[in-house]
């Protein structure tokens, strides 16, 4: 295959061979002109898995480990992005107390940190719920993202979050106590009115206008890779497809695609796009 002329990031994505499209879904979006892709792990029940404590997330993570060589096979790069998931909480609250709860997903964010620190894994992922939740529940899950923004400023990386939409302003005072740099914490389905990094959904109207501003941004498509759900967010083409419509209208220059699929990507999260 021809070597791309310009890198195209996708900055959150999940591929799974068993309930999804898998590998032919990250080949659809090499085809379309993705070069590097952000792996992230699925939750723990979409594999079947119920931790009980921090070492039963290890399936999970290796699982997603295993699915990333595969999709290196078909030339693209791929990041590793570990963590929990927010709702996972409230799943987990139906067969213990919260605060057991809450111990599991902290302890399978430490699990998820060794990962990194064994070069294995780029980022973690963590969150608090996006829907309405108990003041109870609300409080645990803070508990659990301040954790996870310890261990990124621990391991020094970055850290996705998922979260309410809007700006979550109150997460960069969270980011300052943990001693994590606020452009390391990734929104993850971001808006612009964020002070996080905002990961924006390809489609997204405001992407014109950021360019033209020169804001710092990164691109997704979410694609949850499920075929029960078809539908749901957008395909797994969805960031080359416009990000080339946005070259070829003359809203995106190459060096705007560098700066946002390749020198971005590099800052927030300290890996190297190289095209191949
Ligand atoms: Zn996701």
């Amino acid at each position: 295959m021809r070597s791309p002329a310009y890198p195209i990031t996708d900055d959150h994505i999940h591929i799974d061979p068993i309930n999804g499209r898998g590998i032919e879904a990250a080949k659809d979006f090499l085809r379309a002109g993705g070069t590097h892709l952000f792996l992230v792990s699925k939750p723990s029940w979409s594999l079947g898995v119920h931790p009980s404590c921090g070492a039963d997330y290890s399936r999970v993570f290796d699982e997603t480990l295993q699915i990333a060589e595969m999709i290196r096979e078909t030339g693209l790069e791929v990041f590793p992005v570990l963590g929990v998931h927010p709702a996972e909480i409230t799943r987990f609250a139906e067969r213990m107390t919260l605060a057991e709860a809450t111990g599991v997903m902290k302890a399978g964010l430490d699990c998820a940190a060794t990962y990194v620190r064994e070069g294995k894994a780029v980022a973690l992922k963590s969150g608090r719920p996006h829907y309405e939740v108990s003041s109870e529940v609300s409080a645990a899950s803070n508990e659990v993202l301040a954790h996870a923004l310890h261990l990124a400023a621990e391991n020094s990386c970055a850290l996705q979050i998922h979260a309410e939409s809007g700006p979550c302003a109150d997460v960069v005072e969270m980011a300052v106590e943990a001693h994590i740099p606020v452009e390391r914490v990734v929104k993850h389905y971001g808006s612009p009115d964020t002070p996080l990094h905002p990961s924006l959904i390809a489609k997204h109207d405001a992407l014109p206008q950021l360019i033209r501003e020169h804001r710092r941004f990164t691109m997704e498509s979410d694609y949850m890779d499920e075929n029960s759900r078809p539908g749901a967010v957008i395909g797994p083409k969805s960031v080359p497809r416009y990000t080339n419509q946005l070259i070829s209208s003359g809203q995106m220059t190459i060096e705007d695609c560098f700066f946002i699929h390749a020198e971005t990507i590099e800052r927030v999260y300290g890996v190297t796009v190289q095209l191949r």
